[in-house]
């Protein structure tokens, strides 16, 4: 999608360090960080949101749970724990129409969100 912030991100028309990288997905530090660890797991495929999930591109949570949990054990939260956040929907709290999923790690965080 051509005026998607992580369509450019995803495609590298705007350079950002990826932490992890394959063909179906990419994981970048977000930019506003709400923990010591925080990161956002997004596909390479322009999906809307949770929403958007069907027969044919339901394989990407489970990726993006294992590109998580790879993560978690090299950067070394895996044994504290952390969590895994997706945002749906305007009462979701989501603010950018591309499928993503939060890596949150590094303190104790509260439950339940806000
Ligand atoms: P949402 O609120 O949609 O679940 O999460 C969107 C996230 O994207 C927010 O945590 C926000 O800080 C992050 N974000 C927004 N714009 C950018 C950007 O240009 N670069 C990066 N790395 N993160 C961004
Ligand atoms: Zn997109």
């Amino acid at each position: 999608m051509s005026d998607c912030l992580f369509c450019k991100i995803a495609n590298g028309d705007i350079p950002t360090e990826f932490l992890y990288e394959d063909d179906k997905v990419v994981a970048f530090k977000d930019i506003e960080p709400q923990a010591p660890h925080h990161i956002l797991i997004i596909p390479k495929e322009h999906i809307d949101s949770a929403l958007e999930i069907n027969d044919a591109n339901c394989d990407i949570p489970g990726h993006v749970f294992m590109v998580a949990s790879k993560l978690a054990k090299e950067l070394g939260f895996a044994q504290d724990g952390f969590r895994i956040v997706n945002n749906c929907g305007r009462d979701g709290g989501q603010t950018v129409g591309h499928l993503h999923f939060h890596i949150l790690a590094g303190r104790y965080l509260q439950w339940p969100p806000g």
